[in-house]
């Protein structure tokens, strides 16, 4: 049996991706949409083969209390709107899938990972690269000792979106800037293969003078990353550079190459040694089912999801610890990290 969602926020990601991916998906379904423009909801829902009723203004999202066949919510609005929708979804019982970043705050992620706690309710970060085979598949060659030591890491996501007017770019609905939005995906990364907790970080940001779009929030942010077993990561992100996203593992037997490493599709996985290069098959499958149905196996076992709350706000906590570093020129350490050592 497939688990019922409502999607809150029918903006890009949701109509270009989510749709697609719960159509692909094997234990998910979309049951309801949560939209502030009713009009284009019914055409969505009419496309999608639900019924006008199961369309729900945001002010009356309380009403999917009573829907059975809504177990969880995937909210998919500007990041400063996840907390209320969290807590909004926490006080009717529904479990939560809520887009990255967690939220714009350490406060804000903590206050949704323990409304979420009390009210019984799971709540994942919905994050991607966790669940993607490529991903996966050069951790394993990392961890499994397959490139020997490992030394260094550089990653990058950088852009040249978004245009003047989005809510990306006004810092009250973002939160920040280019490392909320693409950096992230670098320090996720960073985490996720070595499966280690940083313990000190040091950044810089820049924004152009004079480009209007980075008056509030900022346009780049390169910041490096120390690891208890040595390894030092660097990482660069931006809104300002022609889009490019890769990810190199530097180790003492093989390197590997991970370019595009953050793309929807197309992903593409290399190892190199001196001698040899290697480019690995991995098979595609759709990013957004496979952390849809992470989610829905979660809802129906109980069980914590691999990249629950913690695991934002832990993220969260190093972004703001990065931000101090910048604003204060210094290197700046990190607390351990109580959570669950979710990547072991
Ligand atoms: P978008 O601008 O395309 O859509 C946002 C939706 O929120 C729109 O439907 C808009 O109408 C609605 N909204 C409600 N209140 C709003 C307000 N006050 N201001 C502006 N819009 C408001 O954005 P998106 O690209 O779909 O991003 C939504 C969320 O998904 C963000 O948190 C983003 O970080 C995340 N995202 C994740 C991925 C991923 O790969 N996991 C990719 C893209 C976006």
């Amino acid at each position: 049996e497939r688990v019922g969602y409502a999607v809150v926020g029918l903006g890009e990601l949701t109509e270009e991706e989510l749709y697609p991916a719960f159509h692909l998906s094997a234990r998910s379904k979309l049951t309801a949409l949560v939209t502030g423009d009713r009009e284009k909801a019914l055409v969505q829902a009419r496309q999608l083969g639900l019924k006008d009723e199961d369309v729900y203004d945001y002010e009356h999202f309380e009403e999917l209390e009573g829907r059975a066949d809504v177990q969880a919510v995937f909210i998919v609005l500007p990041n400063s709107l996840h907390r209320e929708y969290t807590e909004r979804a926490a006080r009717i019982g529904k479990h939560v899938l809520c887009e990255k970043p967690l939220s714009v705050s350490v406060q804000d992620a903590e206050a949704m990972v323990s409304s979420c706690k009390a009210a019984g309710v799971l709540l994942m970060t919905a994050y991607r690269i966790q669940y993607t085979p490529h991903h996966q598949a050069a951790r394993e060659l990392m961890q499994s000792g397959q490139l020997g030591q490992v030394k260094l890491m550089t990653a990058v996501d950088v852009q040249t979106e978004p245009d003047e007017g989005q809510w990306r770019l006004k810092a009250k609905l973002a939160g920040g800037g280019s490392l909320l939005d693409v950096g992230l995906y670098c320090l996720n990364t960073a985490r996720f293969l070595t499966g280690e907790e940083p313990y000190e970080v040091f950044a810089y940001t820049h924004s152009t003078p004079g480009d209007k779009r980075f008056e509030e929030v900022e346009e780049s942010v390169s910041f490096t990353l120390r690891f208890p077993s040595g390894v030092i990561s660097s990482n660069f992100c931006s809104y300002g550079a022609s889009k490019h996203r890769s990810v190199r593992v530097l180790a003492d037997k093989a390197n590997l190459l991970l370019d595009p490493a953050f793309d929807y599709t197309n992903l593409r996985l290399r190892k190199d040694t001196e001698t040899e290069v290697t480019e690995l098959l991995i098979k595609e499958v759709d990013q957004f089912a496979l952390e849809l149905d992470h989610f829905s196996r979660c809802v129906v076992s109980g069980e914590q999801p691999y990249t629950p709350g913690e695991e934002g706000l832990q993220d969260q906590r190093i972004m703001e610890a990065i931000y101090t570093s910048a604003r204060e020129g210094r290197p700046v350490q990190l607390e351990r990290f109580e959570g669950r050592d979710v990547f072991r």
